[in-house]
């Protein structure tokens, strides 16, 4: 059976720009003895690395760690809604209604971010605004993902991107790569790491188109 899959997360290696602020992604050889026929590298990274998912214990004190989310949320049914056509710099209430998200969907935010290069970090990128996460929590979204390193705008005392959709145990996946992804409706899988009692941590996502 035919089966296309998209790609969906950032590439990991020692250019990969990260959230300022948190650490550096760095890998390198620990260990190469070629006679041994063995090579191992060591990865120096921060839980909200590349492409990631946001637990709630992110943003909201004594909430649940990664691995108290079920893997449910992650995989299964989902919608790419494009706003990468939206001159302005958030995804708002009044744009997610305009695309009749049903209760309990899976939806990714495809922005212009997806249409500048994931080369280097910029500080005006494309957020989720309060009113659109209060919006997404009301509806009880499944996951809500975003072409950005965070969903929330870079200095905002504005917390709500984080705090409405993590209070109601509504992961985040964020650094997602839509650039080659039109509007519509996929299968997602998105399996973040399997660290214990942690905030977050790195994901490979795909995307399978539907027939
Ligand atoms: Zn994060």
């Amino acid at each position: 059976m035919y089966m296309k899959i998209i790609d969906i997360s950032l590439s990991l290696n020692n250019q990969t720009p990260v959230y300022p602020g948190n650490v550096p992604l760095a890998v390198s050889i620990h260990h190469a003895i070629p006679e041994h026929a063995t090579q191992l590298s060591s990865i120096t990274m921060g839980s909200h690395t590349g492409t990631h998912v946001d637990a709630p214990a992110h943003a909201v004190v004594g909430a649940s760690a990664l691995d108290k989310i079920p893997l449910e949320n992650f995989v299964g049914p989902c919608r790419v809604l494009d706003f990468s056509l939206e001159v302005g710099d958030s995804v708002t209430k009044e744009m997610l209604q305009s695309k009749n998200i049903k209760r309990g969907e899976r939806v990714l935010l495809k922005t212009k971010n997806s249409l500048r290069s994931f080369k280097e970090f910029y500080d005006d990128y494309v957020y989720l605004s309060g009113d659109g996460a209060e919006y997404l929590a009301s509806l009880s979204s499944l996951a809500v993902g975003i072409d950005a390193l965070s969903i929330k705008q870079r200095g905002s005392s504005d917390h709500r991107p984080h705090t409405a959709l993590l209070s109601k145990n509504i992961p985040i996946i964020e650094g997602l790569n839509l650039t080659s992804v039109s509007e519509g409706e996929y299968q997602l899988f998105c399996l973040p790491l399997n660290f214990t009692g942690i905030d977050g941590a790195p994901a490979r996502a795909i995307l399978i188109q539907n027939e």
